[in-house]
């Protein structure tokens, strides 16, 4: 998934208007050995389809794209469960993600629904791995680590000279305040705390990085009971959020750990999801600042008025998208309801509606179909902002 946020940022900035987007469902588990062919088929029907509508000036170099990405399609390196592509006489931009998209190309500006949604709906999430003298982080993406990386107490410590050199060495060399004889024991055990609660304080730095360079918003502490709520009373953060913790010892394998720091993470989205769908419902039963249903959902995201927008993950309505003006419609729609255009755009809600919501600086929340069959019934729903 890091890969499709590096992609997704670029494509975000790109300005030409003659980028082909391609994104193929290619999962071998519902298209067996035949998922290329498949794929390929679909696809040079699509470009043909495309290339009927493309002016004479633009022809040549969109034909040189086709070459290319049909020659990647039928010979490339594929794995994973779909392809992505973008491409311009400039970049080619390749991601194989381990999750199912629906086959869409597009020529004009980079096509990013189907990717906004994907990692809105599959979130990085972070592990931290807490002990005395090390710290190890975890970048986990669709139960895999992706990244990982670990930080040691420096050797200038007490604790590391005690675990690491012989005790006499340690005890002559470090001049350590109220230090001499007698309760000894008591006081180096105290410093040692101090030491150890110092490096855990320097770990922000690393923790605030994973949401700069992960995307991370969520962490999950893992290790002894004891160390990791002495950690978060000592992590101050509003960069990403610490949202349990999990108990790992030794003997607790990578993959053990993972499956437990996703159940608190399922859990800890399920809660936010209730409570969002929950305060929906109620409201639209009201009437008051809330909409439920695509056609109510679209109109009041574009009068400019919506808030937060809730959408089940199975959702699979189709839009229509105004080639002229960009409104936003119902699958019922001959013609814009704005501007009159019948150059219209079919797409999938995944590929229309994550563009709209961004245009209207809309926060966008995937929410599970098992939660509240009322809700489901509808697909989406619409918190106003007034
Ligand atoms: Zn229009």
């Amino acid at each position: 998934m890091l890969k499709l946020h590096s992609i997704f940022k670029k494509m975000l900035n790109e300005q030409s208007q003659e980028v082909l987007s391609v994104y193929l469902n290619m999962d071998p588990s519902q298209f067996g050995k035949n998922n290329r062919s498949i794929a390929l088929i679909w696809l040079k029907d699509s470009l043909k389809e495309i290339k009927k509508s493309i002016a004479q000036d633009t022809l040549k170099k969109f034909e040189q794209l086709e070459r290319k990405i049909l020659d990647e399609v039928e010979y490339g390196d594929l794995h994973g469960k779909s392809f992505i592509a973008f491409l311009s006489l400039e970049f080619f931009e390749i991601a194989h993600p381990r999750v199912n998209v629906i086959n869409e190309v597009w020529w004009g500006k980079p096509s990013l629904g189907q990717l906004d949604w994907l990692l809105e709906e599959y979130r990085n999430i972070g592990i931290i791995k807490v002990e005395a003298e090390k710290i190890h982080y975890y970048v986990v993406s669709m139960n895999e680590v992706v990244k990982e990386w670990e930080e040691r107490i420096s050797e200038n410590t007490l604790l590391w000279q005690i675990k690491h050199s012989p005790p006499e060495k340690v005890l002559r060399e470090k001049a350590i305040p109220g230090l001499r004889g007698g309760d000894t024991k008591e006081i180096i055990e105290r410093h040692i705390n101090e030491e150890i609660q110092k490096f855990w304080k320097e770990s922000l730095t690393s923790l605030e990085n994973m949401q700069r360079n992960y995307y991370i918003k969520e962490i999950v502490l893992a290790g002894l009971d004891s160390q990791t709520e002495l950690y978060q009373k000592n992590i101050h953060t509003d960069q990403v959020r610490i949202i349990g913790s999990i108990h790992v010892s030794k003997e607790t394998s990578i993959n053990d750990m993972i499956a437990a720091a996703q159940d608190v993470f399922k859990k800890y989205e399920r809660n936010i999801e209730m409570k969002l769908i929950t305060e929906i419902l109620e409201r639209s039963e009201k009437n008051t600042n809330a909409s439920l249903g695509i056609k109510n959902a679209l109109k009041v995201i574009q009068e400019g008025r919506a808030g937060i927008v809730a959408l089940t993950d199975n959702t699979d309505k189709i839009l229509i998208e105004c080639a002229n003006c960009g409104y936003v419609m119902t699958k019922d729609a001959k013609e814009c309801s704005q501007c009159l255009s019948k150059n219209l755009r079919v797409g999938s809600i995944r590929t229309l509606l994550p563009p709209l919501l961004r245009k209207y600086k809309v926060s966008m929340n995937i929410v599970s179909n098992s939660i509240s069959d009322k809700f489901s019934k509808h697909g989406i729903g619409v918190l106003w902002r007034y």
